[in-house]
């Protein structure tokens, strides 16, 4: 393709938020599977189908604190009449020596406990007497020259059948049995599940590792005092904080100054550990928007041996508010992909919500990519929104009542206001005003 002719097209032409969406997630492709520790895999996409190499629970066990028994022992066992039993030592939770357990003998098992041999019942401790010996009748026993005659003893009042308060070798999941599938996405309980069966690693989509960077020579660091003209450097931090919560690993660059050359050597430092670049500010057609004239001159460049060399961005005006102009590309030898997010706190946010979340979750495999969405009335008048963009108002979102309330107004440098609100009201193209009481599609931010 003729790059020079293409960007003077594109130039002209306005995009909606569905293709640039597309065309994005149409050129970034899942990141190659790695082996990583169940916990760091966390959120991320199994690719192997996982057996189980031994059955769960690996042996029968007690549910129950109480007496392990023969059935036929207490079959009779009633309130008035209870049966007699002699108690003939402890079996604790990873005990590996068991007693016997012979006919009128009882061993006391605590829950989780192995099932002594012999022992064909557990009776939980509340239907016995409690027992007279028990844990001393087993240190007595370890301790006593003549054990059988230290021994304590339980009554026992009600009758256990055979399998009662044991939880059989392999009841969960048994040897060979699948235990998740290719596709799962890890959560707290699937590790557990890994964990249990002994799987220490697995093989998943790694989480992908991406650099934001804020441009800017106004910016300073929060925690540093402003000088004329400076604010602090909220971008990089919301992005930052954004990307963790979409799953990424984040790398938060400090602010770049606006100068070419400064903006290029940091994005070829970075592009090393980047899986995705997201850049904020510059993108507009102001005099110091260096970002749109770095990287339209790179994509302008044939490979020159420069690490930044053979992709192209290609920056856009899309017909949407906030976040009309953004920058989308590969770059560098791996074609990692860059975002060039507008300057605004909210607009940069915005963008992120509708364009970057979905990327890093393609990038990780994930089978959804899409915050939920939900329809809601709105509580008040929106008035002259924008004909011809789609408008992402921020709203503070009442499940209960199903209702939205519009938070600040349109001004995409309302930071407190983007910091209140918990969802993004949809205004289509074609709407230009909505009645209070008038349906909305949010999307929801969680
Ligand atoms: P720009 O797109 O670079 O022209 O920036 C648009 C507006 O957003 C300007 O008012 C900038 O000062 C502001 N801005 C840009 N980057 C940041 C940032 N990282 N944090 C806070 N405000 C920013
Ligand atoms: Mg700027």
């Amino acid at each position: 393709m003729n790059h020079a002719t293409g960007r003077t097209r594109h130039q002209e032409r306005v995009w909606s938020v569905a293709e640039h969406l597309d065309d994005i997630l149409a050129k970034i492709a899942p990141l190659e599977p790695i082996e990583l520790q169940i916990l760091e895999a966390q959120g991320c996409v199994l690719v192997e189908d996982i057996t189980v190499p031994v059955s769960l629970p690996p042996f029968d066990n007690s549910s129950m604190d109480g007496y392990a028994v023969r059935a036929a022992d207490v079959a009779d066992a009633t309130e008035s009449a209870p049966a007699v039993l002699t108690v003939i030592g402890d079996v604790a939770a990873g005990s590996g020596e068991l007693p016997e357990v012979g006919p009128g003998r009882a061993a006391r098992i605590m829950t989780g406990a192995p099932l002594p041999p012999g022992a064909e019942a557990v009776v939980p401790v509340e239907w016995t007497d409690g027992g007279t010996g028990g844990g001393p009748a087993a240190t007595m026993r370890a301790h006593s020259a003549a054990p059988e005659d230290a021994a304590g003893e339980v009554r026992v009042h009600r009758p256990a059948a055979a399998g009662a308060h044991i939880r059989a070798r392999g009841s969960d999941v048994t040897e060979g049995e699948p235990a998740l599938r290719a596709g799962t996405v890890l959560g707290p309980s699937q590790i557990g599940l890994l964990a249990a069966i002994g799987r220490g690693t697995v093989t998943v989509r790694p989480r992908p590792r991406v650099v934001v960077m804020s441009t800017g020579s106004e910016l300073v660091p929060p925690g540093e005092a402003l000088g004329p003209g400076q604010i602090h450097d909220s971008n990089s931090y919301q992005l930052t904080a954004a990307a963790r919560a979409a799953g990424a690993i984040p790398y938060r660059v400090g602010a770049v100054a606006d100068d070419a050359e400064t903006l290029r050597s940091t994005l070829e430092d970075q592009l090393i550990r980047a899986d995705i670049l997201v850049t904020s500010g510059g993108v507009s057609v102001g005099a110091y928007d260096v970002v749109k004239e770095t990287l339209t001159a790179l994509s302008a460049t044939e490979p020159d041996g420069s690490t930044l060399a053979g992709g192209a961005v290609e920056f856009r005006t899309l017909a949407m508010q906030p976040g009309k102009p953004q920058g989308f590309g590969l770059i560098g030898p791996d074609r990692t992909p860059l975002l060039a997010l507008p300057g605004n706190p909210v607009s940069s946010y915005v963008s992120f919500e509708l364009f970057v979340r979905p990327a890093i979750r393609a990038l990780m495999g994930l089978p959804d990519v899409h915050r939920p969405t939900t329809p809601a009335r709105c509580t008040e008048p929106i008035a002259s929104s924008p004909r011809g963009k789609r408008q992402f108002l921020r709203g503070s979102y009442d499940a209960d009542a199903g209702t939205v309330t519009p938070v600040g107004g349109a001004g995409s440098h309302l930071i407190k206001a983007m910091a209140h609100a918990n969802a993004l009201i949809v205004v289509p193209e074609e709407t230009t005003e909505v009645a209070a009481g008038a349906e909305v599609d949010l999307v929801l931010l969680g």
